[in-house]
C-alpha cells in the first residue's frame, strides 16, 4: 500500500545553465525529501535542498550505467511508499530521451502519485545558445529530435537515418550521436541530404564551456576530430545553421572561452559566480573551506532562556543566521519570541539572510569587517551596559568583542560552526583546476587569499595546466596576497565585483595580445 502523502516529482533541471531552472522545479528541490539526480544536472542545483534532504546520485556518463533504471524505479517507488517527498532530477526535459516515460509508467503501474515538471532540452539550449534557430519561415518547417544512441540488440528500434535524410525544410537535432557521427552523417547523405547542408556540433551547451564547431554534412565529422569536441552534444543539420555567426549572441560575450577560477570562503561567492556566468565565463568555484554547524548547546540553551535580557544579536557570516534561526524556530516555533532584540551585521549576504524572516537589520557597516562592525555598533551609543549576544564560528571574532567590551557592552558569544579546511585531493573542481590551470583567478578578500595560499600544495598546477592571471578586489586584499607571496596581475580599481570585473576582462584581452 502506498502512503497518502508520498509523492514523486519528476523535473527537468534544464541543459545546465542555472538560470534555465523552472521556477517550479527550485520550489520542488527546495521542499524535497529525497532528491535523486543524473550526470548532466548541474551541482550547483543540490545545494537548494534542505539540510535534511536525502542526495542520491544514480547518473549514468556514456557507456557506464551507474544505477540500472530498473533499480532507479524501485528506489523511487520505495521513498514515495514511505511517506517522502521524492524529486527525481534530470538533465534537460525529463520526456526527452531521459527515461522520464518509463519512470512515470512505473509509478502510475505501482500507483503512486507523480507529478512531472518540463525542462528546457539540450536541443532548444543549444540552438538559443548558438546562434542556429530551429525553425525559420520558409525555410525550416519542420524540427526533428533524434537519438543516435542505440539498442544494437533491437534492429526494429534503429533509426533510418537515409529516411531523415530524404526530409525537406527540416532542421535535425541529433542527442546522444558524438560516438557515430561520421556514421550518420555518411547515411543523411546515402539519403539524398546534399553534402554541402550546413551542419553543427555544440558541446555543453548553455555552460562556460560550450564549444561548437560548423561545417558541412561532408565536412563536419573532420573538423569534430580536429577540435577535440566530444559528448555531451548536440548535432544539428539544416539550412538554419548557415547564418549563426550574425545571431551567435553568447559566443560573442566578453567572457566566453575564459576559465576564471573563484575561491570559496565565509562569505557567499554566488554573486561574483552569477556575473561572471552572464559574461559567459566558465567558472571554477574551489571549495576552500568547509562550514558545518557545530553549536554549543549549553550556552544557547542558557541564551534562549535569557533571550528577553538581551538588547543586540550580531552577526557575522549567512551561515551563523542560518544556523541561528533553525535552531531557534525548533525551540521556539515562533518569531514573537525573539521580543524586542536589534539585530546587527557585517554586510549584505547577511542582512539579506536575516531580511528573510522580515526582520530589521538596524546596523551594518559600510565595510564588511569585524572590527567596522564594532564601530558601526559604538555608532549607536547603545552600548552602555548592553547585553550582546555575537554568534561565532569557530574563528575567533576578538577584535569584534573586545571593542564591543571596551564600549561598555556585556557580550556572550554563541558558537555555531565551525569552519574548516576542505580535502582537496579528491574534489573535482580543484582537480580539474590542478591539470588545466585556468585563464584568471580572482581575490575578493583577504580570507580566501590566506586560505588559497595554506592550500597551496594540493592546488599546486601540472606543467601542462594554464597559468592564471592573479586579481585582487583592493589594497587589503593585495597586501594579503604580497605577503603570501602571490603575483598580482591586476587590482581592481574600486572595490566592488563590477570593477573586479571590468579590470579582468581588461586585462585578460591585454595579455591574449587582443
Ligand atoms: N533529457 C535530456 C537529454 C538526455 S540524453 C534533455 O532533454 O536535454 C543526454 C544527451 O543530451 C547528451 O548525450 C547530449 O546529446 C544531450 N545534452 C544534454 N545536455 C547537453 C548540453 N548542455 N549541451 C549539449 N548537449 C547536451
Amino acid at each position: 500500500m502506498s502512503s497518502p502523502t508520498g509523492i514523486v516529482h519528476l523535473v527537468g533541471a534544464g541543459p545546465g545553465d542555472l538560470g534555465l531552472v523552472t521556477f517550479r522545479a527550485k520550489e520542488l528541490i527546495s521542499q524535497a525529501d529525497v532528491l535523486v539526480y543524473d550526470y548532466l544536472v548541474h551541482p550547483e542545483l543540490v545545494k537548494w535542498c534542505r539540510a535534511e534532504c536525502e542526495v542520491v546520485y544514480v547518473g549514468k556518463k556514456a557507456g557506464c550505467h551507474t544505477v540500472p533504471q530498473d533499480e532507479i524505479e524501485v528506489l523511487l517507488v520505495s521513498h514515495a511508499q514511505a511517506g517522502k517527498k521524492v524529486v527525481r532530477l534530470k538533465g534537460g526535459d525529463p520526456y526527452i530521451f531521459g527515461r522520464g516515460g518509463e519512470e512515470a509508467r512505473a509509478l502510475a503501474k505501482a500507483g503512486i502519485a507523480f507529478e512531472v515538471v518540463p525542462g528546457v532540452t539540450a536541443a532548444i539550449a543549444a540552438g538559443a545558445y548558438a546562434g542556429i534557430p530551429l525553425t525559420y519561415r520558409n525555410q525550416s518547417t519542420a524540427l526533428v529530435l533524434l537519438t543516435g544512441h542505440e539498442d544494437p540488440k533491437k534492429p526494429e528500434a534503429q533509426v533510418d537515418w537515409r529516411s531523415y535524410g530524404a526530409l525537406k525544410n527540416t532542421t535535425l537535432a541529433i542527442y546522444m550521436g558524438m560516438g557515430r557521427l561520421e556514421f550518420i552523417l555518411a547515411e543523411l547523405q546515402a539519403g539524398g541530404l546534399s553534402a554541402e547542408t550546413p551542419a553543427a556540433v555544440v558541446q555543453w551547451a548553455s555552460l562556460g564551456r560550450q564549444r561548437s564547431v560548423t561545417g558541412t554534412v561532408s565536412t563536419l565529422a573532420g573538423l569534430v576530430a580536429q577540435s577535440g569536441l566530444s559528448a555531451p552534444a548536440i548535432i544539428f543539420v539544416g539550412e538554419v545553421v548557415r547564418d549563426h555567426e550574425s545571431i551567435d549572441w553568447f559566443e560573442h560575450l566578453p567572457l566566453f572561452g575564459r576559465r576564471v577560477a573563484i575561491t570559496r570562503t565565509r562569505d557567499q561567492n554566488s554573486e561574483l559566480r552569477d556575473k561572471l556566468e552572464t559574461l559567459g565565463a566558465e567558472v571554477l568555484e574551489l571549495p576552500l573551506i568547509h562550514i558545518s554547524k557545530a553549536v554549543d548547546r549549553q550556552g544557547f540553551v542558557e541564551i534562549l532562556t535569557e533571550l528577553g535580557g538581551y538588547d543586540w544579536i550580531v552577526f557575522t557570516s549567512a551561515n551563523g543566521v542560518r544556523f541561528f534561526f533553525e535552531d531557534f524556530l525548533k525551540g521556539f516555533r515562533d518569531i514573537r519570541a525573539l521580543g524586542m532584540l536589534r539585530f546587527a551585521c557585517v554586510g549584505k549576504a547577511t542582512a539579506l539572510e536575516i531580511e528573510r524572516y522580515h526582520i530589521k537589520v538596524e546596523c551594518m557597516p559600510d565595510t564588511s569587517t569585524g572590527s567596522s562592525l564594532a564601530d558601526a555598533l559604538i555608532a549607536t551609543e547603545s552600548l552602555d551596559s548592553a547585553k550582546v549576544i555575537v554568534v561565532t564560528g569557530n574563528l575567533n571574532r576578538d577584535v569584534l568583542v573586545r571593542k564591543l567590551e571596551a564600549a561598555g557592552a556585556i557580550v556572550d558569544s554563541l558558537l555555531l560552526y565551525k569552519t574548516e579546511k576542505t580535502d582537496l585531493t579528491s574534489d573535482p573542481v580543484a582537480d580539474d583546476f590542478r591539470v588545466k590551470g585556468a585563464d584568471a583567478i580572482l581575490f575578493a578578500s583577504s580570507s580566501a587569499v590566506q586560505s588559497f595560499s595554506e592550500q597551496s600544495a594540493a592546488l599546486a598546477l601540472s606543467p601542462e595546466a594554464k597559468l592564471p592571471l592573479i586579481g585582487s578586489i583592493g589594497p587589503q586584499t593585495s597586501e594579503t596576497m604580497k605577503k603570501v607571496g602571490m603575483a598580482i596581475a591586476f587590482e581592481s580599481k574600486k572595490p566592488s565585483l563590477d570593477s573586479l570585473i571590468a579590470g579582468l576582462i581588461k586585462n585578460l584581452k591585454k595579455a591574449s595580445g587582443s
